[in-house]
């Protein structure tokens, strides 16, 4: 079922589109059922689950962190991690940093905004993402690189919700890109779509779709 799901999923995305299989909750024999056709790139949420898939799988893996990261245990995935999806505040990022530093690593790390109408999702507002990155205090902050924006649209059946919420996305992005990153070749990334939504959040300027269900099934 997952090579099947896999065919499917990547026949609706486009080349310059990565795909990040989000394992979380499932099996490390179902990661290597996506592993044996040909994915490399997998998303976890938990930093123990995280820890223990990356201990015992092969490891030309390059795992994704898409979960909230609470600071005492960032230590955990910086040695190895590829990317951080969901970096929410400046505190959060600075962490980051202190620990990548002392990893002797620099860690990729993407802003998370706010664009659902939940009031649960995490993440920044467009002025306060404008407010820290005004600021020069990023800037000192040799270990972390930010690659770009995450964000989770509504949960909801309304497909014209979804696509103003990432449009919002994608235009926030664009202009932290023409004021703050305009020569920065790395700030590249928009990360939205997921399972029920990756079709609109492509068609709406998405570079990173983070898909669980419709690869591994429903999560027990
Ligand atoms: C679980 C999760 C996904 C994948 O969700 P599906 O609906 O199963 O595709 C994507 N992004 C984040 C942040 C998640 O927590």
């Amino acid at each position: 079922m997952i090579v099947e799901n896999l065919h499917n999923i990547r026949a609706h995305i486009p080349g310059h589109v990565t795909l990040v299989c989000v394992s979380k909750f499932h099996s490390k024999d179902d990661i290597m059922e996506a592993y044996r056709s040909g994915e490399r790139i997998f998303g976890e949420s938990r930093v123990q689950e995280l820890c223990d898939k990356y201990a015992d799988l092969p490891k030309d893996i390059r795992w994704h962190f898409i979960g909230h990261l609470q600071t005492n245990k960032i230590k955990y995935i910086v040695p190895f991690v590829e990317l951080i999806h969901g970096v929410d505040s400046f505190k959060l990022l600075s962490a980051i940093d202190a620990a990548a530093t002392k990893a002797d690593r620099v860690v990729n790390c993407l802003l998370q905004m706010h664009i659902a109408r939940e009031e649960t999702k995490f993440g920044f507002s467009a002025e306060e993402l404008d407010e820290m990155l005004q600021q020069d205090d990023w800037k000192s902050l040799r270990h972390v690189r930010i690659c770009g924006l995450m964000g989770m649209a509504t949960f909801t059946d309304d497909q014209n919700q979804i696509a103003q919420e990432f449009t919002l996305l994608k235009d926030t992005f664009d202009s932290l890109k023409q004021h703050y990153f305009p020569t920065d070749s790395m700030f590249k990334e928009l990360s939205m779509g997921m399972s029920e939504d990756y079709q609109i959040a492509i068609g709406h300027g998405s570079t990173m779709v983070r898909i669980g269900s419709s690869i591994f099934g429903a999560r027990v």
